[in-house]
């Protein structure tokens, strides 16, 4: 396909429709993406042609239904660089991904006195279950502190580590500060420390090429929906040894091999972990996410939303009443900004981009903690992904303006 905007934007019918009477100006896909007309219409097209429940089922359509799920699993698996599909649970987001970890190897593996590390980073999907599995069996949980600008160094990461550590699981891009880490060399770090890890690849994946095989990673999570996919479905890759050692977290139907009245035994992954009737329609549909995603390239799409996030930065740096947080460079960013403008709260700031058609995210982002490392209540949040072109950035500038001149920033107050 190359990479041509203007067609690109062609395939997403959302954005031909105005918001508040202006053109909508989508920056806020590091919360959900937009799906392009070819993921609406496989969606469609599995209910309207193929829809039935899978597992064991011997008729046509339960057939073609169970081999659509089956497809989407070994893209999933081959757009990963993972070895087989049987190491891609599909879950129903991140936040079930990383709390399956959490808890089905959390709980066999952890002892007292043992550490999991984190970052200060963490989206609160990969910091509370394992504040929670910790206190259950009385391990501890360590963070590696982020420098001044949000960056995180192999250094500190290097000094948190003991003896102790058994999980460092951490963020690959922050997505409330838009930093992107040293993946493969925290990974290299951790193993060389003993330790297993898990990436939080939410913001990962769905903006730059990833390989699992090539980092060495133990467990991968992310989020369909935040790469043209459906909501309401999740992604855990895992080694399959480990997997395999690992129990499940939900049980019931689909995830067994025998079950007895008085005993049970599970099936193998990735079954094992998938118990009940799953999200077979948009499992089905999240193929066509792929497909759209390699067809235009991920190499493009990192280069394009750089563009954009270059250009976001320079309106918005240079403007004395704005602090933008986050990395200096630019290399250690992805297609996130967070900003403040001068002591406005987030949320107005927010709702005069909107009444411009501009959506951007406000608030803590999930990241209550980091937000109170920053002494911030919040940021504002433009996030940039392939369909945004350079027209949406003047716009968020007009709307950036459009704040200032709405709450007078930088208009001296008359004292009468
Ligand atoms: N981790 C990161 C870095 C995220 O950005 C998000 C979502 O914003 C999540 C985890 C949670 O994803 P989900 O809500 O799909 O479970």
């Amino acid at each position: 396909m190359g990479f041509d905007i203007k067609k690109i934007r062609a395939d997403f019918p959302i954005l031909k429709r105005t918001v508040r009477g202006k053109p909508l100006v989508y920056l806020d896909s590091a919360a959900t993406s937009q799906r392009p007309r070819q993921v609406i219409d496989a969606l469609s097209s599995f209910y309207e042609n193929h829809n039935a429940n899978i597992h064991r089922g011997v008729h046509a359509l339960a057939e073609e239904a169970e081999a659509l799920v089956e497809e989407s699993r070994a893209k999933t698996a081959r757009f990963i660089g993972a070895p087989k599909p049987e190491t891609i649970v599909f879950t129903s987001n991140t936040t079930h991904s990383i709390n399956l970890v959490a808890q089905g190897w959390g709980r066999k593996n952890l002892k007292p006195g043992d550490e999991v590390l984190i970052t200060e980073l963490e989206h609160h999907s990969n910091l509370v279950p394992w504040q929670r599995i910790t206190e259950e069996t009385g391990a501890l949980l360590r963070y590696v502190p982020i420098e001044e600008d949000g960056t995180l160094t192999v250094e500190a990461a290097r000094k948190a580590f003991s003896p102790k550590t058994k999980m460092f699981a951490f963020t690959a891009m922050s997505n409330s500060l838009g930093t992107v880490l040293p993946v493969k060399e925290l990974i290299d770090l951790a193993h060389a420390n003993g330790a297993l890890t898990l990436v939080d690849a939410a913001q990962w994946v769905p903006h730059l090429k990833t390989d699992v095989a090539a980092w060495g990673v133990d467990f991968l999570a992310f989020s369909p929906h935040k790469m043209l996919g459906p909501t309401g479905l999740g992604v855990l890759y895992g080694k399959f040894d480990l997997l395999d050692a690992m129990d499940p977290i939900m049980s019931g139907g689909g995830m067994i091999q025998e079950v007895h009245y008085d005993r049970s035994t599970y099936a193998p992954p990735p079954h094992r972990f998938e118990a009940g009737t799953p999200n077979i329609a948009d499992t089905a549909a999240f193929g066509a996410a792929i497909d759209y995603l390699e067809a235009v390239g991920m190499d493009a799409i990192h280069a394009h939303e750089m563009e954009l996030t270059q250009r976001a930065l320079e309106i918005l740096e240079p403007d004395e009443f704005v602090t933008v947080l986050g990395p200096q460079k630019i290399e250690d960013r992805g297609g996130v900004v967070s900003f403040n403008i001068d002591d406005l709260h987030p949320h107005d700031v927010g709702q005069v981009f909107d009444s411009e058609g501009v959506a951007v995210r406000v608030g803590h982002h999930c990241c209550q903690p980091l937000m109170r490392k920053l002494g911030i209540g919040g940021t504002a949040r433009a996030s940039f992904y392939l369909y945004n072109s350079l027209e949406d950035v003047e716009a968020f500038a007009r709307g950036l303006s459009k704040v200032k001149e709405f709450f007078k920033v930088g208009v001296p107050v008359k004292v009468s």
